[in-house]
């Protein structure tokens, strides 16, 4: 079992298999990204599954396949099959342009939940954001997943200034859906310009649902990190996910592999432990695996000091969003 100095049981593994993306979202991809083939210092097929394995060995139940957009990569579908042979529950998060080719591998492995961003509902606002024209089609392959039976997560980042006043309009999806929306508070990463200033907080989202709807808190299990509602009468449910207002650190049991092989204990961990490096020399993975595990800050990786009643976006050192997965 890896247990870090806290006490916390570790059993999510979250692996990026790409840093490559078909979106540029400003956000989380700050500098454009032209990567079009597998460099040789990623992860093949075989040293994910590999890796995996090590890290379901030690009581790893659940694994999250994450991107950049993880459906780009050409093997994607081979990796999923892999790893769904693992002992685990298997899930994705993407954008969900390219949904409709995976379908059928889905069903094929049985990934029943399905995590797809997107973060505005008016299409011209949606290419400012992404910059793509994929809105119809990630709409559609969202509806197309929910009436196949699929549970589907609808990932909403709330930027101020930039989406926020679409709120009631991604709750009202839930009227006649299973959807689960969940707002994602901005968060800051290497490069991508965050400021205080344009995080919609928790306690506003929650303001602005109940002048319109009457809604109930569901209960969760320590280890989500959202917390969730549901509207009377409403058919879906929503999560708010507020890493900087309210953060869920106490019962995080996350750990995260990126593409290139560098194991993170923690989305805002500066350190990285380099395991692929380290398999490629034949060295036993597993002693760096727990190490990295017990070195894990109490909350978000020990970085968000505060600078007089606000966080300091420019001293978080880590990656850009789009090379740690989320
Ligand atoms: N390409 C896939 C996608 O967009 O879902 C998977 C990778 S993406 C990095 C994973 C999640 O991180 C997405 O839901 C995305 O919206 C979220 N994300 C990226 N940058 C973020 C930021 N700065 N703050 C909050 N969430 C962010
Ligand atoms: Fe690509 Fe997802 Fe990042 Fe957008 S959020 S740039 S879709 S990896």
């Amino acid at each position: 079992m890896l247990y870090d100095a806290f006490n916390r049981k570790h059993d999510y593994l979250r692996i990026s298999i790409t840093e490559a993306c078909n979106m540029r979202c400003f956000y989380c991809m700050p500098d454009g990204n032209k990567i079009s083939h597998i460099p040789n210092h990623w992860m093949n097929k075989d040293e994910i599954v590999e890796i995996a394995k090590l890290f379901v060995n030690e009581g790893v139940k659940k694994i999250r396949i994450t991107g950049g957009e993880p459906l780009v990569r050409k093997d994607a579908g081979e990796i999923i099959s892999a790893l769904s042979k693992l002992p685990v529950e298997l899930v994705l998060t993407t954008n969900g342009a390219l949904l409709h080719k995976f379908i059928d591998v889905f069903d094929e492995v049985k990934i029943h939940t399905v995590n797809v961003s997107l973060d505005s509902l008016n299409k011209e606002k949606f290419f400012k954001i992404t910059k793509t024209n994929t809105f119809d089609n990630v709409f559609e392959n969202i509806q197309i997943l929910s009436k196949k039976g699929f549970r589907v997560k609808v990932n909403m980042v709330v930027i101020k200034g930039v989406n926020e006043v679409e709120i009631l309009d991604f709750v009202e999806l839930t009227k006649d859906s299973p959807l689960e929306i969940r707002f994602i508070e901005f968060m800051p990463f290497s490069g991508n310009g965050w400021k205080n200033a344009q995080v919609y907080p928790a306690a506003n989202i929650l303001s602005d649902i109940g002048m319109k709807y009457k809604f109930a808190q569901i209960e969760t299990e320590i280890h989500d990190t959202s917390k969730k509602y549901k509207i009377e009468g409403f058919k879906g449910n929503i999560g708010l996910i507020n890493t900087i207002t309210q953060p869920f650190c106490e019962g995080c049991n996350r750990l995260r592999l990126t593409a290139d092989g560098k194991m993170k204990n923690c989305l805002f961990s500066k350190n990285e432990t380099d395991l692929l490096s380290a398999l490629r020399r034949g060295v036993d993975i597993l002693p760096l695996i727990q190490q990295t595990v017990m070195s894990k800050h109490k909350e978000r990786g020990g970085q968000f000091q505060k600078n007089g009643s606000e966080y300091d976006g420019d001293k978080i050192k880590n990656r850009t969003m789009i090379a740690i997965g989320g």
